[in-house]
């Protein structure tokens, strides 16, 4: 290490001659050198000032070297100091080593000692340097221990340093967590501190270093044992310090108050749920309240209709089924509502044909569009797959809705429906659906706002069409819920398009339609003519699934190319399906090719599928002996019931019809004993009144215990079992007439659950309970007399 200052050396000897000597040579090599005489002298020059090294002659005046070296070491300012000693005095020279002194020389001028000095300076200097660094690092340690050991008392978590688990170190922190001084500690194992409710496995691990290895850490909850018995939760973080000697360090944050914030957000949670169970059970509740008086009102109308009225009288009753009917609908869609907030809804994954369901629902909805004289257009593009597997009811609800509104919402014009496909979306096709109206529209303020419960457009508005502004709200949770969104683009005055997007699976092996028509197509040879693909490709599928054999054709030269092959080696198609619409030669001049070509032998079948429904097309397809012609897009069910009849078969179409009014014959119902259990008075006479026609026995049960002892001594063909009655309710009468048939080794009598009800969950109640059957109410009287015969006929077909 270079030095910017030169060395100064004090040289104590009290031979003159010889100290200038060592003076000048030393001054030579760049040291700056005092000298002193006598011992005495030599000690007063450090009081005076401070040397870097010291050369210290044993014999000298006053006090010898030893003593120089004792009294300077004494005070604390002996320098790095060189003994010089006489020949053959090593006694000194290890005296003077023993007094802090760090080398000696022998004093021979003749052996060359005056040569020596300087790399003895030179050693001496840099065992200083070597001496002092040790020192300074020595101290810096010291000075970082005790930062450390700050930090460890300071520390707001407790440590413990346990070696083979018994505690060799805490800090005060641990001392105030626990309760212990830190002497107890000492005496104490880690696991100590464990309650046995505490000792878990991680804790168990580090209780000793086996399980842990040198570079694992572990992070835990447990409980400490406090030393007056209580316990504190803490969290505990844990690793090795080392590994060898199995020390290992553990830090424990008391999580007492984070503890408490969990177990508040827990508690607050579960209130939440309380509360939202409560709603739903308060809605539940309220519609039953609500459903037993209208079972009543609608009950009772529908027995007043069928009495002989007045034409205004009849006017009167018909308000009132309907006003029944609107408030059955508003329970429900409250019901529906609360359902899906709560999160209740489950969607179900099944098998259902897209087609049919939106033909059905046009063909109810139509009804009321042509009312007020709109037009209901349904339209799905070619490459929207019918065999879909999804919740087809959730699907029927939010399409029935939307159709609903665009109808309620428009007075002249149109609705118009759509499908398309709208891409895949994680193995599933995603369809855009669509119902755009020519009605009132939707001013721009109000828009965002109409999907919210509750929220109608313009009170104005509602007071003239009704309506409760719960649909709009169910729709879109449900479509959410699918996993599709809701969108809403409209214009005041000029209508609205309200579309969604959903999700669906297709189905692996589609059933739909064809089943149901049960058409067999078993080698039948079609031939297929269209410029278009994708048409090509639905009808190949349509049809190749029912047994017959396809060819296809992409133009109107390529397919009579095809028609005169067949017909020359006497293979000829039965049936030719045929576009009209084609470039070069089109659909009907192939047909007149095909005529031509046929001749007399008429042996094949021409069907034309036409974009427009031109009124020429109709004499034309006459002229050509086009027996059926068929506009597109055409219904799978259409085609499918035109092939049927092309071939010779007349089948019954199963799609497009409203189901028919249901009747039922009362007649075939033969004498039956009812034991009818039912706490209200008015629900009573209207189910006694359905009866009156039929020669029925009808006993009364006013509540559940009641009933099991009619029960237990009358004889009886079917029980109707209200569930909500005073005493006894309706399921536990059930289980114990069930119980009792049991024992007495009876069959099962048919129990018919009446309830108001509606939830899903009921039916399962009444079932579990043991009844045979669930009906809700209000009870429309062919819904009763269906059930009644349905659990009763089987008997008396016997
Ligand atoms: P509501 O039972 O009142 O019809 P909805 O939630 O179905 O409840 O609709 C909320 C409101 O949105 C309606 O009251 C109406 O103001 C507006 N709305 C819905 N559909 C249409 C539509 N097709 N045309 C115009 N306004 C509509």
């Amino acid at each position: 290490m270079a030095r910017s200052e030169p060395i100064h050396i004090l040289y104590v000897e009290d031979d003159p001659g010889l100290a200038r000597l060592v003076q000048k040579k030393l001054q030579r090599a760049g040291y700056v050198v005092d000298i002193a005489s006598d011992g005495e002298q030599g000690v007063a020059k450090f009081e005076a000032d401070s040397y870097d090294l010291m050369f210290v002659d044993q014999n000298l005046p006053v006090y010898d070297g030893l003593e120089v070296i004792r009294i300077l070491g004494s005070k604390g300012i002996l320098p790095p100091t060189i003994m010089i000693t006489g020949t053959g005095d090593e006694k000194v020279a290890v005296e003077a080593m023993k007094l802090g002194a760090g080398d000696y020389i022998v004093k021979d001028v003749g052996a060359g000692y005056l040569e020596l000095l300087p790399s003895a300076i030179e050693k001496m200097l840099r065992q200083h340097r070597v001496i002092e660094e040790k020192q300074q690092a020595e101290k810096a340690l010291r000075k970082s221990e005790e930062g450390f050991r700050k930090l460890f008392e300071q520390s707001n978590d407790a440590i413990f340093i346990h070696q083979t688990g018994r505690i060799i170190d805490v800090n005060q922190r641990a001392c105030e967590m626990l309760g212990y001084s830190k002497e107890q500690f000492l005496t104490m194992d880690i696991a100590d501190l464990y309650p046995q409710e505490g000792f878990t496995e991680s804790s168990k691990k580090i209780k000793t270093s086996q399980g842990l290895n040198s570079i694992e850490s572990i992070l835990f909850e447990t409980l400490f044992k406090k030393a007056d018995g209580t316990v504190v939760a803490v969290e505990i973080s844990s690793g090795i310090i080392d590994f060898e000697k199995k020390i290992i360090q553990g830090i424990a944050r008391d999580i007492t108050e984070r503890k408490r914030t969990e177990a508040e957000l827990q508690k607050a949670k579960e209130e939440a749920e309380t509360a939202n169970r409560a709603k739903t059970e308060f809605l539940a509740s309220m519609s039953h309240e609500i459903r037993t008086p209208m079972n009543a009102i609608i009950g009772m109308a529908d027995l007043l209709m069928e009495t002989q009225l007045t034409p205004e009288q009849q006017q009167y009753v018909q308000v009132f089924q309907s006003a029944g009917e609107n408030l059955l609908t508003i329970i429900n869609d409250i019901i529906d509502i609360s359902k899906v907030e709560a999160g209740h809804v489950q969607l179900e994954t099944i098998d259902f044909d897209l087609t049919d369901i939106i033909e059905k629902i046009c063909d109810v909805m139509a009804v009321r569009a042509h009312e007020k004289g709109l037009e209901l257009v349904y339209s799905a593009m070619p490459d929207v797959p019918t065999d879909l597997l999804g919740d087809p009811t959730r699907l029927r609800q939010i399409l029935v809705n939307l159709i609903g509104n665009s109808i309620k919402f428009t007075e002249k014009g149109q609705v118009f429906i759509q499908v398309e496909s709208h891409g895949t979306k994680n193995g599933n096709i995603e369809l855009l659906f669509s119902i755009t109206d020519t009605g009132i529209g939707i001013a721009p303020e109000q828009i965002d706002t109409i999907f919210d419960a509750f929220t109608q457009a313009d009170s104005s508005v509602t007071r003239k069409y009704g309506g409760t502004g719960l649909g709009l709200a169910i729709s879109k949770q449900l479509v959410e819920l699918m996993g599709g969104h809701m969108m809403v683009e409209s214009k005041p005055g000029q209508g609205s398009t309200f579309s969604f997007t959903a999700p669906f699976a297709i189905q692996t092996e589609p059933k739909g339609y064809i089943e149901k028509i049960a058409l067999d197509m078993k080698g039948v040879k079609v031939l297929v003519v269209d410029d278009n693909e994708t048409n090509r490709m639905i009808l190949r599928n349509t049809l190749s699934k029912l047994g017959a054999i396809i060819t296809e054709s992409d133009s109107g030269e390529h397919g009579l190319a095809e028609f005169k092959r067949a017909m020359e080696t006497a293979d000829p198609y039965q049936l030719a399906l045929i576009d009209h619409r084609m470039p070069g030669m089109d659909g009907f001049e192939l047909a007149k090719h095909i005529k031509e070509t046929m001749g007399n032998i008429k042996n094949t079948a021409v069907m034309m599928l036409t974009s427009d429904n031109r009124s020429g097309d109709r004499v034309l397809c006459k002229e050509f002996d086009i027996t059926f012609y068929l506009v597109k897009p055409v219904k799978k069910a259409e085609l499918l019931v035109a092939i049927a009849t092309i071939m010779g078969r007349k089948i019954e179409p199963v799609v497009g019809k409203i189901p028919e009014a249901r009747s039922v014959d009362l007649t075939k119902i033969r004498s039956l004993n009812i034991l009818l259990v039912e706490d209200s008075a008015d629900n009573r006479l209207i189910i006694q009144a359905y009866f009156k026609r039929a020669s029925d026995h009808i006993d009364i049960a006013e509540n559940g215990a009641v009933a099991v002892e009619k029960f237990k001594a009358g004889k009886y063909d079917l029980v109707l079992m209200d569930v909500q009655m005073p005493i006894m309710d309706g399921y536990t009468a059930t289980r114990e007439i069930r119980k009792w048939e049991q024992e007495q080794g009876r069959k099962e009598t048919p129990i018919i659950a009446l309830t108001a009800h509606a939830m899903k969950e009921d039916v399962q109640k009444s079932l579990d309970a043991g009844c045979t059957d669930h009906l809700t109410k209000p009870i429309k009287r062919t819904t009763l007399m269906e059930a009644v015969q349905k659990y009763t006929g089987a008997k008396s077909n016997k």
